[in-house]
């Protein structure tokens, strides 16, 4: 098929096509959007065809849920079981933003879209071209990263182009996405639990709810046998053809560890740690700047297979806030694979 290419700079000029977009959404077509955290590829959450579609575009297992986007916290009770009141206060403090939350799923929500379980995830995004296009389609929108399934997420409409043109309907650019990485998921169906790591940090959860862990299966590697608390755990992600290692140490110990490697390699790094030259060398942001890091990460794993290298060397260190995303997406990237100095 062919991919539409929509550019949308200024809401109110652009308005034309975004009212394309959302009627293609609406009538069960697949198109790429941006939110904050990274691009979505968004389907109507309402039609099991669409969810099916999202699901045979991206290459993604079936069983790997949809998180579902929503404009306003009016759209949420009809979409839910029920409205748990620590909910209303994660919302007020973090919606519209990175933050997706895991509630037990109404009728309404098709099992293709809750890949077979009995709860879903809902978010709202804060990006104003997301919330546009969910609120002019009138629908709550299903949408998982706009990649292809294993590759790492886009940060951008050309990532999107990439991995999507020809299978979907249609691609809305809205510029580079300013987090970078993929929303904070957290589930209320039991004791409140993070499951994926974002910008919405654990300790901010803790000021609202004082009680919430990490689940295991967000820093440590889940045998195949364990039972994951989120299917999308159970999957390589973000992950380049290239073995990638971690190598945890400062900027003088990890150059001492990369001269003493033979053969070819490869370097992912901060800017500033190698005068280059020696290898080919991608960094990801600056040293104490999480925050540019995670916006960096995904371009640059994307970049990792081109280096032509049998392995790279990934330099990690100290995690604050954001960071704490940034290295659990380093870690999958590496099939967990970590070198301390
Ligand atoms: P993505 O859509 O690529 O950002 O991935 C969505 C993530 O949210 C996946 O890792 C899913 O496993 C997780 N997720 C979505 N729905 C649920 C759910 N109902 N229960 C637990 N995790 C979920
Ligand atoms: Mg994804």
């Amino acid at each position: 098929m062919e991919t539409q290419y929509l550019q949308v700079q200024d809401l109110e000029r652009d308005g034309p096509l975004l009212d394309r977009a959302a009627a293609l959404l609406r009538e069960g077509q697949l198109v790429a959007f941006p939110t904050e955290t990274v691009y979505g590829l968004g389907g109507n959450a309402l039609l099991p065809g669409a969810a099916k579609a999202i699901y045979a575009a991206k290459g993604r297992p079936s069983d790997n849920p949809l998180i579902v986007h929503i404009a306003s916290l009016q759209e949420l009770p009809p979409l839910v079981r029920e409205v748990p009141e620590a909910l209303h206060r994660l919302a007020a403090r973090f919606w519209p933003g990175p933050m997706t939350v895991v509630l037990p799923k109404s009728d309404w929500i098709p099992y293709e879209t809750s890949g077979g379980l009995d709860t879903v995830a809902i978010r709202m995004p804060s990006h104003p071209v997301a919330r546009e296009l969910i609120r002019r389609s009138g629908v709550p929108v299903a949408a998982p990263s706009a990649n292809l399934s294993g590759s790492p997420s886009p940060t951008c409409a050309a990532h999107c182009v990439h991995d999507l043109d020809g299978r979907i309907a249609a691609i809305v650019d809205g510029g580079p996405c300013q987090v970078g990485v993929e929303s904070t998921v957290l589930t209320l169906c039991g004791e409140p639990r993070v499951l994926r790591p974002g910008a919405v940090t654990l300790e901010m959860l803790r000021q609202v709810l004082p009680d919430i862990r990490y689940d295991p299966g967000v820093f440590h590697h889940l045998s195949d046998q364990a039972k994951v608390a989120s299917p999308g755990m159970k999957y390589k992600h973000y992950a380049p053809k290239t073995r990638v290692v971690l190598v945890r140490g400062d900027r003088e110990q990890f150059r001492r560890f990369l001269l003493g490697r033979q053969g070819a390699l490869g370097v992912l790094c901060f800017e500033g740690d190698l005068p280059g030259g020696r290898w080919p060398v991608l960094t990801y942001g600056r040293e104490h700047d999480p925050a540019s890091q995670a916006r960096q990460l995904f371009d640059a794993l994307r970049r990792v297979d081109g280096l032509g290298v049998p392995v790279v060397y990934a330099r990690v260190c100290g995690e604050e806030g954001i960071g704490q995303a940034v290295y659990n997406r380093l870690l999958r990237a590496a099939g967990f694979e970590e070198i301390a100095l």
